[in-house]
């Protein structure tokens, strides 16, 4: 593979890896892999408000995060939280996405999509201003650059905090859809951006496996703008291989420019296997 490391151009520590052929250097549409010091900081909560009332947004500060470095939408940190059952206990570990951070200000946000049961979603539900958490990463970012011609972001609940933060990110005029299953109405988010911004939003109760036809036939609507497209999805992990197999199989969309990750797996305690297995 024809993978070459270049200079540290994101920070202390970082290294840039591009995923493509390094061997077109200036090519369009490269998408390009940074690695970042691990790094582990203490937070502390200061805020938790109720973005939506499946959806917790939590604030955090620390002296730690004046250095903490999340350059791409999608970036995850893992989230330990310590077990009941003794001290000796190691704590679990869950991925988030960092939803907004601030150097300066030396705070960090974080959505929790509340799903029922499991470490994260029981923290989040109960958490209060003061309480401790500690985390881990950014490890790497995926940096896709604001070259493409229109984006299409798919996804369920656990999807759209990176959802958002790649829309609030993206170029001015820029056509950006975003296909999302959510639990009601009540579920629906706005995000601010420059970018031309076309939500649908996929009402369906609770995630379930009827999620993969009612995205598809949401997306069989989808007629792509002119020119080239990058196509992210996330959520549930048979969901998000289906999606991507549509994607890939009927619509024929380059390989290259999609990103698929299984953010959870149904029926699996944090079944995802790993940061963003790939679906
Ligand atoms: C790269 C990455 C970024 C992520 N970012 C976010 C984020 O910013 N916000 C967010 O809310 N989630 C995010 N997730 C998903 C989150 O890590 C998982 O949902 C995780 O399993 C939650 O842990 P838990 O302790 O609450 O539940 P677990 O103990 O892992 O699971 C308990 C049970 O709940 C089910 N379950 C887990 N997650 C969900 C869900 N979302 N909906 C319905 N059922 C579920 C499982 O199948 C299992 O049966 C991200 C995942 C990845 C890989």
């Amino acid at each position: 593979m024809n993978r070459q490391d270049t200079q540290d151009r994101q920070g202390m520590g970082t290294r840039q890896v591009p995923e493509g052929d390094a061997s077109k250097p200036g090519a369009p549409h490269q998408l390009v892999r940074v690695r970042h010091e691990l790094r582990r900081r203490k937070l502390l909560v200061t805020s938790v408000e109720s973005l939506t009332p499946r959806m917790r947004r939590i604030r955090f500060t620390s002296p730690d995060l004046a250095d903490f470095n999340s350059p791409s939408p999608d970036d995850h940190i893992k989230l330990f939280f310590s077990q009941q059952d003794g001290a000796a206990a190691q704590p679990v570990m869950r991925d988030f996405t960092p939803r907004a951070f601030d150097n300066a200000g030396k705070s960090l946000t974080i959505d929790f999509a509340i799903h029922g049961s499991g470490p994260a979603t029981e923290w989040a539900a109960g958490a209060q201003v003061g309480q401790l958490l500690e985390i881990g990463g950014p490890r790497g970012s995926t940096l896709v650059p604001d070259d493409f011609d229109w984006y299409l972001l798919i996804g369920d609940e656990s999807a759209l905090p990176a959802i958002g933060r790649r829309v609030e990110a993206l170029r001015s005029g820029v056509p950006v859809t975003t296909v999302v299953a959510v639990a009601n109405e009540d579920e629906k988010q706005t995000f601010t951006t420059r970018a031309s911004w076309r939500p649908t939003w996929v009402v369906r109760g609770e995630p379930g496996e009827q999620d993969a036809e009612l995205l598809r036939r949401a997306l069989v609507g989808f007629t792509p703008p002119a020119g080239d497209g990058f196509v992210w999805i996330a959520g549930e992990g048979s969901i998000v291989r289906e999606v991507r197999t549509y994607f890939v199989e009927e619509r024929q969309h380059p390989s290259d420019w999609i990103k698929a990750a299984a953010y959870w797996h149904r029926g699996t305690d944090d079944g995802h296997g790993g940061p963003g297995t790939p679906a």
